[in-house]
C-alpha cells in the first residue's frame, strides 16, 4: 500500500488525490487529505462569493472525491503546528502533496494602507465567507463611496458584494453578522480601478459582464479612458478574453449616462491611474491619491504626473495574492511558490523524495478552479512514477493515531457532515437556508459533539 498525504482540500488538493485513486497503474493507494481548518473545500467555501452558486455547487464534485472509501478527509491538522513538520509528515506518509495555495495577500505600499477603513479584499472575502481567521469588527460600510483598486475577477467579486442588496445575498450562505452589516451599509458608488487599460485588465468577461445585470445598478465608464488604450482602437491582436472584455466596457461607455441617477447603486470602472496614498483624517480612509498614467507603448505604463483624488470610506486592495512561506520547506520567495519539476519539490536543485506541490503554491496564483485539474494530473503523474521508490520508505502503520499522539484532534468525514448539520439547523433557525458557521469554536463544536 502507498500512503499519501496531501495537504490542503481546496480544488487542487481535491484533484491531486483523485487522481491518484482513479487509476490502475498502481494499485492500493490512500489517500488522507489534510486541511488546517475544520471543513473542506478551501476557496470554493471560503472564496468563491456566496452569491456565485454555480461554482459553489462544485462542491458536490469535490464531496464525490472526499466520499471515495480510498481517501480520508482530516481536518483541523495544521502542517508547523505540534511538531508536524514537514519532516515528521514524511516519517507517516512514502509521500506528500502540498496543495496548500497562496495565502498571502499582495500590499500596495503606498502611504496610508494601515489606515482603518483599508483593507485586503480578502480581508473583505474571509469576513462575508464565514472563515474562521476573519475579522469580526465589520467593515466601513459607512459610504457613500468604496474604492476597490485591482482589475482581476477578486476585484470583480468584491465590487459586486459591494453593491448587492440584503435580499439577494438572503438566500445565500452568508453569516448572519454580514448580512446584516450588508444590509445597513450605505455604499452606493464602487469605484474599481485599474493602473492599465482595459485591454490588460486581468477579469473574465462572464464575471465582468455580471456587473451589467445586477439589479438597480449602473456600470459606468469614461469613453476618454478607454481611448487612452491603444488596442482600444485596434483590438485584433489581443487574446480573446481581452477583445471580448473590450466589447463589454465599449457597450458600458456607449450607455447614455442620464440613466446613472435612476439606478440606486453604481460601478465605475475607472482606467490608468495608480494608487500613490491612501489618505485619510484622524486616523480613517478618506480616500485614494492616483497618479493618470499613460500606456508606455509594452503593455505597460507609466507616470504622468497628473493626479487624481476619489473620496471614499473603504478602500479594499485586490491586486492579489502570493504563496506564504511553509517552515521547512523550501520557497521561492521572488514568485511566492515552491521551487520544483513536474511537481516535485527542489531542494538545492534536486527532486525531494517524497515531496510533491499542485495548484497555486507549484504555479502562482493565476487561473480559475479548472486550471487546478491538469496541475494536479501533472503532479499525481510524477508520483505514480515514482510510486515503487516510495513504497520502500518505511512509514508509520496508522498516521492519525500518530497524528493524535502529537496532539491533533482531527475532524474527520463524520466531523464535517455534523457541521453541515449544525449549518442547515442555524439557517432554519433564523429563517434561512444553510448558513455557515463563522468561528473556530462553533466549527469544533458542531464537528466534535459528532464524534466525541
Ligand atoms: P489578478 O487576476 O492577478 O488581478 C490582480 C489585479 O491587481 C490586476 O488588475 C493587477 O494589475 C492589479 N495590481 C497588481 N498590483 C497592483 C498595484 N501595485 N497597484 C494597482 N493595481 C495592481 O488577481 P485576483 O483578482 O486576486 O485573482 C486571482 C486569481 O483567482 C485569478 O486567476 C482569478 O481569475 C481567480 N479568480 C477567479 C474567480 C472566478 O472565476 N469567478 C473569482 C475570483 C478569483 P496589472 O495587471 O497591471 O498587474
Amino acid at each position: 500500500m502507498l500512503r499519501v498525504a496531501v495537504v490542503g482540500s481546496g480544488p487542487s488538493g481535491v484533484y491531486t488525490a483523485q487522481a491518484l485513486v482513479q487509476q490502475t497503474a498502481v494499485p492500493g493507494i490512500r489517500v488522507d487529505v489534510l486541511d488546517r481548518l475544520p471543513c473542506p473545500y478551501g476557496l470554493v467555501r471560503y472564496g468563491v462569493a456566496p452569491d456565485h452558486e454555480k461554482i459553489k455547487s462544485l462542491q458536490g464534485n469535490l464531496r464525490t472525491v472526499l466520499e471515495d472509501e480510498r481517501v480520508a478527509f482530516l481536518g483541523d491538522v495544521e502542517v508547523g503546528a505540534h511538531g508536524l513538520t514537514p519532516a515528521r509528515l514524511l516519517e507517516l506518509y512514502h509521500a506528500v502533496v502540498y496543495c496548500v495555495g497562496a495565502a498571502r495577500d499582495r500590499k500596495l505600499g503606498v502611504p496610508g494602507e494601515d489606515l482603518a477603513g483599508s483593507f485586503s479584499a480578502t480581508e473583505f472575502v474571509s469576513w462575508y465567507s464565514a472563515h474562521p481567521d476573519a475579522v469580526h469588527d465589520g467593515f466601513g460600510l459607512d459610504g457613500p463611496g468604496a474604492v476597490v483598486v485591482g482589475a482581476g475577477n477578486v476585484a470583480v467579486d468584491v465590487a459586486r458584494v459591494l453593491v448587492r442588496r440584503a435580499e439577494e445575498l438572503r438566500p445565500t450562505d452568508v453569516p448572519q453578522d454580514a448580512l446584516a452589516a450588508l444590509a445597513a451599509s450605505g455604499v452606493r458608488e464602487v469605484h474599481m480601478v485599474a493602473r492599465r487599460g482595459p485591454a490588460q485588465a486581468k477579469f473574465t468577461t462572464k464575471e465582468l459582464r455580471e456587473l451589467g445585470a445586477l439589479p438597480d445598478t449602473r456600470v459606468l465608464v469614461d469613453p476618454a479612458e478607454l481611448a487612452l488604450d491603444p488596442a482600444y482602437a485596434d483590438p485584433s491582436g489581443l487574446p480573446a478574453v481581452n477583445r471580448r472584455n473590450l466589447e463589454v466596457v465599449r457597450g458600458w461607455a456607449a450607455a447614455p449616462a442620464d440613466g446613472a441617477a435612476a439606478a440606486g447603486r453604481g460601478i465605475r470602472l475607472r482606467f490608468f491611474l495608480r494608487p500613490v496614498e491612501i489618505l485619510g483624517e484622524a486616523g480613517r480612509v478618506t480616500g485614494v491619491r492616483f497618479e493618470r498614467t499613460a500606456p508606455d507603448g509594452t503593455g505597460g505604463v507609466r507616470g504622468t504626473g497628473r493626479y487624481e483624488e476619489i473620496p471614499a470610506g473603504l478602500v479594499l486592495r485586490a491586486v492579489g495574492y502570493t504563496g506564504a512561506l511553509l517552515p521547512g520547506l523550501p520557497f521561492d520567495p521572488a514568485h511566492g511558490t515552491v521551487p520544483h519539476a513536474a511537481g516535485r519539490v527542489l531542494r538545492d536543485g534536486e527532486p525531494s523524495p517524497g515531496e510533491y506541490v499542485a495548484g497555486w503554491i507549484k504555479r502562482g496564483p493565476t487561473g480559475v478552479i479548472g486550471t487546478n485539474r491538469p496541475c494536479a494530473k501533472e503532479t499525481a503523474t510524477s508520483l505514480l512514477a515514482d510510486a515503487p521508490a516510495l513504497a520502500r520508505r518505511p512509514v508509520a502503520d496508522d498516521p492519525v493515531a500518530a497524528l493524535r499522539a502529537l496532539g491533533h484532534r482531527p475532524v474527520e468525514w463524520r466531523g464535517w457532515l455534523a457541521i453541515e448539520r449544525a449549518e442547515a439547523a442555524l439557517g432554519s433557525s433564523l429563517g434561512r437556508d444553510r448558513v455557515k458557521i463563522p468561528d473556530w469554536a462553533g466549527l469544533r463544536d458542531a464537528a466534535r459533539e459528532a464524534t466525541g
